[in-house]
């Protein structure tokens, strides 16, 4: 891949979707609270409860735009890893949180970024309704067409409140997925070398 490609992507990521309705979420999470056996209209530990909801969820389904910016190699072509990255995101099945790390890694063509972007690409699509294999393919595309590496790597270890909280109840419960691109997929000592890397031996 030429330089060209590499900086074909989309460097201004942007929130999708319209946006929050303040106004119409305050009276769902009211409606809601009726719906479920609640008072939100009298008890006073709950008058205030639609207002708070609704701008917890807003704050966690509004990522910040951010650019992108990616550099020359110069020359540098080894693996960058980003390792315990903390996210906190929402499931879009039971609209509650999953929350973990992300270990980012990639081997640079001809252009790399700041470290800190990587971190700021996890945030970005974990504000939103989400499910963890959805994050982590986001995450990693988002490398391959901004960055057109020769390879990526994904893993993110998280923990999920519908896991915890409801259902099978089990606390601790983690959960596990990669998305490997380029040189990390096709080559296992590639692909070694960032397990250990991530892993920490
Ligand atoms: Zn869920």
């Amino acid at each position: 891949m030429n330089a060209s490609v590499a900086q074909a992507g989309h460097p201004n990521l942007r929130p999708i979707g319209p946006g929050v309705d303040t106004i119409a979420a305050e009276q769902a999470v009211q409606d809601l609270l009726i719906a479920l056996g609640q008072d939100p209209l009298t008890d006073p530990g709950l008058v205030d409860t639609p207002r708070r909801v609704a701008a917890a969820y807003a704050e966690m389904l509004k990522p910040k735009p951010f650019r992108l910016t990616t550099f020359p190699s110069e020359g540098y072509d080894e693996m960058v890893v980003a390792r315990d990255i903390p996210f906190n995101s929402l499931c879009m099945h039971h609209m509650l949180p999953f929350t973990g790390v992300a270990h980012v890694a990639y081997i640079p063509h001809e252009r790399i970024v700041g470290l800190s972007k990587l971190a700021r690409a996890v945030e970005m699509f974990a504000r939103r309704l989400q499910i963890q294999e959805g994050l982590t393919t986001q995450v990693a595309g988002c490398l391959q067409d901004n960055l057109a590496p020769k390879g990526v790597g994904v893993v993110l270890e998280a923990e999920h409140m519908c896991m915890t909280l409801r259902g099978i109840q089990k606390p601790g419960t983690r959960t596990t997925t990669s998305a490997l691109l380029g040189q990390m997929r096709e080559d296992p000592r590639t692909r070694q070398e960032f397990l250990s890397l991530i892993h920490g031996s």
